[in-house]
C-alpha cells in the first residue's frame, strides 16, 4: 500500500493536552494555561479530580471553551483473584460516572496484565471486564477505547500490546462504543501498522490518537518520553495514516517525563506548541 503524505499543521484548532503531561499543575490551572495558550482539548487523568466535583470541572473546561477529550485512564481489568477483577469492575464504573461528570466522551482502557497468569488468560479477563461494565458505557453513552501498549509494559500493565490484538478484542466485543486509542509511543514500532490503522477506520474504531516521542536511550519505562521531535518515531508519517481513515479527533500530546515536569511548565506549554507544530 502506498503510504498517504503527511500535511503540515498550522494552527492549535486540533491540539489537545493530557493533564498528565503537566503533571505539576492541578486541573485548575492546566484549565487556565491551556485555555490561554489558545489548545483546543483537554484529556483529564482521574488523580486530578482528587477532591473535586466532576461536574464542576467539566463546566470549568467548558467556561474556559475547552473541549473534554477523554478521561485517562480505566482498565486494568486482569487479576489472579475474582475479588480483583471485580474491584477493577467497579473501578471502571466510576471512571465512567466521572467521565460523563465532566462531559468526556470517552475513556481510554490501560487494560492491565497480571503476573501470574498467561498473558492469554489476561486477555480473557480484559474482555471479559470490558465485557461488564458495557452497560453502563451505554447508559452513559461512553466509548471505551483499548490502547494498546508497547510489549515493554507486557508483564504488569497490559496483554494487549499490538494494534492487531486490540482488533482481537474489539472483535470479541463487536459493540460500536469499544474502539482504539492509536498512541505512537506503543506502536511507532510496528510494521504492520499502515494496515492495521486502515482497518481501525474502516471499522469506525480509530477513537484517538496519542503523540509523544520515543528517547535512545530511555532511562526509565514509564517517565522518560519524548516531546515531539526530541526522538525517533515519524509522527507525521503516523498521524498522515491517521488521518487518511477519515480521522478528525485530536492529536493528543501525552508525554510522561520527570526531565519536563522537573521544568518550568509554562515553558513547557510553549515548546509543546512549537513542537506540535513542528514535528507532528
Ligand atoms: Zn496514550
Amino acid at each position: 500500500m502506498n503510504a498517504p503524505a503527511p500535511s503540515p499543521l498550522t494552527d492549535l484548532s486540533r491540539l489537545c493536552i493530557h493533564t498528565a503531561t503537566t503533571k505539576p499543575w492541578a486541573i485548575e490551572t492546566a484549565i487556565e494555561r491551556y485555555a490561554a495558550a489558545g489548545v483546543a482539548g483537554i484529556t483529564v487523568w482521574r488523580d486530578t479530580l482528587e477532591g473535586r466535583r466532576p461536574a464542576k470541572i467539566g463546566e470549568q473546561i467548558r467556561d474556559h471553551g475547552l473541549e473534554a477529550v477523554s478521561l485517562c485512564r480505566g482498565g486494568f481489568f486482569p487479576s489472579l483473584t475474582a475479588k480483583g477483577r471485580q474491584e477493577a469492575i467497579d473501578d471502571n464504573r466510576r471512571a465512567i460516572e466521572q467521565a460523563a461528570g465532566i462531559g468526556a466522551p470517552l475513556i481510554v482502557l490501560v487494560c492491565g496484565a497480571a503476573l501470574g497468569q498467561s498473558l492469554a488468560d489476561s486477555r480473557q479477563q480484559i474482555v471479559d471486564g470490558i465485557a461488564a461494565v458495557l452497560p453502563d458505557a451505554e447508559a452513559a453513552g461512553i466509548r471505551l477505547a483499548i490502547e494498546p501498549l508497547h510489549p515493554m509494559y507486557a508483564d504488569d500493565r497490559s496483554a494487549i500490546n499490538t494494534l492487531a490484538q486490540a482488533h482481537t478484542a474489539c472483535d470479541q466485543l463487536n459493540h460500536p462504543l469499544v474502539g482504539i486509542a492509536a498512541d505512537v509511543y506503543h506502536i511507532w514500532w510496528d510494521d504492520d501498522l499502515p494496515a492495521q490503522i486502515a482497518k481501525a477506520g474502516e471499522l469506525d474504531r480509530l477513537f484517538a490518537f496519542h503523540i509523544c516521542d520515543w528517547l535512545t536511550p530511555t532511562s526509565h519505562l514509564l517517565t522518560d518520553r519524548g516531546l515531539m521531535g526530541e526522538g525517533c518515531i515519524d509522527i507525521p508519517a503516523i498521524r498522515a495514516m491517521v488521518e487518511a481513515t477519515g480521522f478528525t479527533g485530536y492529536n493528543e500530546v501525552e508525554i510522561f517525563s520527570t526531565r519536563w515536569w522537573e521544568s518550568d511548565q509554562d515553558e513547557f506549554l510553549s515548546r509543546i506548541k512549537d513542537a506540535y507544530l513542528q514535528h507532528s
